[in-house]
């Protein structure tokens, strides 16, 4: 029995960890489930594959912040269904130096005279922090999302920061100015480093922009992605189609066991990553082409196995349309929505596609989300 519990003094404010205070095994099961719940019917789900640790993985931490009427900076996450701050000093599913920055700077902000910025009134520069540490290479992304591109004294606040953590290897001003629930805005201005960092990942080195999609849980990706690479059982001959890509993660993983690998993604800044990486690897039969999934789909030919891994509100149906005109041997849907994997593969169904397998992977502990790796083939 794996009863590992989470105390956080901030659960009922934060909302982040809906199964907060749940010993781990349970929260497995609810989670299976509801899975079964929502796939049962499509075919048997397999056992969640549990996390080995479930404190502090999360690689991304994004902190908030704000100014009391007492006179105090604050950074912390919005209570839930609201535009409150809530004052979190240590989170217990984010990595650790990751808290540790955003507090040091909530720290330097007075001494620097940086004035936080407020929703209502539009007034103020520094919106929200973003860390984001790279697990197996350690290096760390710092981006400061303010108002305005004009940051006082930036360059001593740099020099105080990397003082504190020389493991920072990019310092990068993101600017968003929209009145919006969006973190990032568009434009990013470099204050330190390259403006990004790099980490690796089963075997593969990958370098992560702030803009791009990386999954936030390394240890739980790495057996992900072994899944994917099971049930596409690539045997060299293959030409496969890797949909939503991000930085280009999954098919770069699987380039080496097929033919050719095309990627699509729609970020402009994760697909220059994507093209980045693959020369950084030295992977030569994989081509990105930055669109729109469900466009791009409709203009291939003769795929063999695709692999999609949609945004939380998965794919479309114009998207399964293509894929079942393309009639490839596998299709691979990576999910972090169930119930937009339940619609999508009922769809699949109608097209003439049978799910093999339902294989959930626990990548965020503590809360109520699950990712499923989902292998379908072709009905004989
Ligand atoms: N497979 C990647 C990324 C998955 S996240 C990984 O494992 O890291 C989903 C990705 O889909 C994001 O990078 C997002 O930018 C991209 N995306 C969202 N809508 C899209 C669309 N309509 N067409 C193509 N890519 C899209």
């Amino acid at each position: 029995m794996n009863d590992k519990l989470i105390e956080c003094v901030y659960s009922k404010k934060c909302g982040g960890c809906d199964y907060c205070g749940i010993p781990y095994d349970e929260q497995l099961q609810k989670k299976h489930k509801e899975l079964v719940r929502l796939l049962g019917k499509f075919g048997k789900v397999d056992h969640i594959i549990p996390a080995d640790n479930v404190y502090h993985y999360r690689n991304k931490v994004v902190g908030t912040f704000g100014f009391t009427r007492k006179n105090e900076y604050i950074s912390g996450v919005y209570e839930k269904n609201s535009h409150r701050i809530v004052k979190i000093d240590d989170c217990l599913i984010t990595d650790k130096t990751a808290n540790a920055i955003i507090l040091s700077i909530r720290n330097l902000l007075r001494s620097f005279k940086i004035r936080t910025y407020n929703e209502d009134t539009g007034y103020g520069l520094l919106r929200h922090v973003l860390v984001r540490v790279g697990r197996n290479s350690g290096s760390i992304l710092v981006v400061l999302v303010c108002a305005s591109p004009i940051f006082p004294s930036k360059n001593n606040f740099v020099k105080a920061l990397r003082k504190l953590y020389p493991q920072i290897e990019s310092i990068v001003l993101n600017i968003n100015d929209r009145k919006t629930s969006m973190i990032l805005g568009e434009r990013n201005i470099n204050l330190y480093g390259p403006g990004y960092i790099e980490d690796t990942l089963c075997g593969l080195k990958f370098r992560i922009s702030p803009q791009s999609f990386y999954q936030v849980n390394h240890e739980q990706t790495e057996k992900l992605y072994g899944l994917v690479a099971d049930y596409a059982g690539l045997a060299g001959k293959e030409r496969v189609l890797d949909a939503y890509s991000g930085i280009g993660t999954i098919g770069m993983t699987l380039a080496s066991g097929a033919k050719e690998v095309i990627s699509v993604e729609l970020n402009e800044k994760a697909h220059r990553d994507a093209c980045r990486n693959a020369e950084i690897n030295n992977i030569h039969n994989v081509r990105f082409f930055c669109e729109d999934a469900t466009k791009f789909i409709e203009t291939v030919d003769d795929i063999d196995v695709i692999i999609m891994d949609p945004p939380r509100s998965g794919s479309t149906t114009r998207f399964i349309d293509a894929v079942a005109k393309l009639q490839p041997d596998k299709v691979i849907y990576v999910s972090c929505g169930p119930d937009s994997l339940a619609r999508d593969l009922a769809y699949f169904k109608k097209k003439g596609y049978a799910v093999r397998k339902i294989t959930p992977v626990d990548m965020f502990c503590f809360t109520k989300h699950v990712e499923t790796v989902v292998s379908l083939s072709r009905k004989c």
